[in-house]
């Protein structure tokens, strides 16, 4: 799993507790099981029915909350979220979730997902006299429902859930309920669970395993699920819409043990491979992943070709977070540090060198000549997903166009740049096939516009920055 090096970040993952005397504690191992989803801060916020308790910090769960901060955490529910931060907006008042107290009643909110349409909606509640306190679209939902105070807090959830376009996957706490919604085109995962009588929502089905809860359902796109003292209670504020669940949580996202839309992630991505090498199969006397989000793919590329799979690149776990340095020199020394080539596998062989993604190139150039320096004579680079050609506006740091080696350059160019013996991408059919076996329907569907351009959602002016509009 490359992508934090090479430009391809995930924003957010969400987890929550309702009924548990444990909540804060369960909301932690749960954030733990989804830190891949976001590693830039995290919080955690609780109540005992009276009273809300929050902790927050910058960095990795283990750094954010000590088991003293835990203990303080008191009550019977929770909500917990972590997050990647995007340039410019990683000051702390972003780090969720953000919480919200007036006179009445307090109001946590934790999102997964980008809004396309909140800074039209941010100059309305400004215009308006709201004065915004963070740069996070979350922020926005937070004021929009705070807005409809009038009505009772269902009504002002559903309302605001109207207005806002976009991607969200949302948790939202109070001193007394629990509310969950999920964005219309079912844009980012969230599943609920149980641990005995208490409700869970997750990001991932992955965190469920590793608290001991089981996986319940997923929530419906356009659903409102409200959760309180008298168990669930869900609701729609929106009629059922093609659902559009993003594909790179297949392809790179998600863990392989977490399941999307009833289907394994590892399975998923198996098929990836077995479709890339039906598409694009090579002569070969070995078939090789990039650790750790590929093995999957490679492994069924080698299972549908007949070249057996061998470890010829391993990861060194120990490197500390070098995704965070800025330059491209130093990301480029990072891929260094994280990867190296097994030369006793590879030496002197032709190798099928199978990753989820290619985004700027740099790491598929380093990885091929650490390949070939390892001894490989040949390099053949195969994509499990098809050229991703624009940026996502639903919550994925895809980088800008510019930066976008396969918005820029044809396939043969990039197999020049990254120095490849031959370079071949699955295709969007390939991709489809392997999420959904072909069975698309009004619920099952996916988004697959960083490939195709094909946006689910109306794209406002005000979502795309500048650089894009040249
Ligand atoms: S544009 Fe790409 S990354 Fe963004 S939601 Fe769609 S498939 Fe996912």
């Amino acid at each position: 799993m490359l992508g934090e090096i090479r430009g391809l970040n995930e924003e957010c993952g969400v987890f929550g507790v309702f009924g548990h005397p444990d909540a804060a504690q369960l909301t932690y191992y749960g954030l733990h099981a989804l830190q891949h989803r976001g590693q830039e801060g995290a919080g955690i916020v609780t109540t005992d029915g009276e009273q809300v308790h929050a902790a927050k910090g910058h960095g990795l769960i283990n750094d954010v909350f000590s088991q003293n901060q835990l203990e303080e955490l008191t009550g019977h529910a929770s909500v917990g979220h972590v997050r990647y931060a995007t340039a410019g907006d990683g000051g702390y008042e972003n780090i969720q979730p953000l919480l919200f107290r007036t006179q009445t009643e307090s109001m946590a909110l934790a999102h997964n997902g980008n809004l396309v349409n909140a800074q039209g909606l941010k100059r309305q509640l400004e215009a308006q006299g709201s004065i915004l306190q963070t740069t996070s679209d979350t922020e926005v939902i937070a004021h929009l429902i705070q807005r409809a105070g009038h009505m009772n807090k269902e009504e002002a959830i559903s309302q605001a859930l109207t207005m806002i376009k976009g991607a969200y996957s949302l948790a939202i706490l109070t001193e007394k309920r629990m509310y969950v919604a999920m964005d219309p085109r079912g844009l980012r995962p969230l599943s609920i669970g149980k641990l005995g009588d208490a409700y869970i929502v997750s990001s991932e089905t992955c965190a469920f395993d590793v608290i001991g809860a089981t996986h319940v359902r997923e929530v419906k796109p356009g659903e409102l699920i409200i959760i309180d003292d008298n168990g669930l209670q869900a609701t729609r504020f929106s009629e059922p819409i093609q659902r559009t669940l993003c594909s790179m949580e297949y392809v790179y996202f998600s863990r392989p043990d977490s399941n999307l839309d009833g289907k394994n992630v590892h399975a998923s991505r198996k098929t990836m491979g077995k479709k890339l090498a039906e598409e694009s199969f090579v002569e070969a006397d070995v078939v090789t992943g990039v650790p750790d989000s590929s093995i999957s793919a490679a492994i069924g590329y080698a299972e549908a070709s007949s070249i057996p799979y061998e470890l010829g690149l391993i990861k060194n776990r120990y490197v500390g977070r070098t995704f965070i340095q800025p330059s491209q020199e130093l990301r480029e020394q990072g891929v260094k540090m994280k990867l190296s080539a097994v030369r006793g596998i590879v030496d002197g062989k032709r190798v099928v060198m199978v990753d989820d993604s290619i985004v700027r190139g740099t790491t598929s150039r380093r990885i091929v000549t650490m390949l070939k320096e390892a001894g490989a004579t040949e390099v053949h680079v195969r994509i499990a997903s098809p050229p991703i050609k624009n940026p996502c506006y639903y919550g994925i740091d895809t980088s800008t166009s510019g930066e976008l080696i396969a918005s820029n350059k044809s396939i043969e160019e990039i197999r020049e740049q990254i120095g490849a013996d031959s370079l071949s991408f699955l295709s969007t059919d390939g991709l489809e096939a392997a999420i959904h076996d072909g069975e698309q329907s009004l619920e099952h569907g996916s988004c697959q516009a960083c490939f195709t351009g094909n946006y689910p959602t109306e794209i406002f002016p005000s979502t795309i920055p500048p650089y894009e509009k040249e």
